[in-house]
């Protein structure tokens, strides 16, 4: 259990609330905050069976 250092990648995001705001790119890879207005969604991302 070694440091890692302290940057952390993903912050918190304003608006979905998980740990996927990217801190490089800018946008969020849960809902896509940054990038887009609307929220990230896939059309393969099919709701489960
Ligand atoms: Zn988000």
């Amino acid at each position: 259990m070694g440091k890692r250092g302290k940057k952390s990648v993903h912050i918190r995001c304003r608006r979905c609330g998980h740990i996927s705001y990217n801190v490089k790119t800018g946008v969020c890879s849960y809902c896509g905050y940054g990038k887009s207005t609307k929220i990230r969604k896939y059309n393969w991302k099919k709701p489960g069976k």
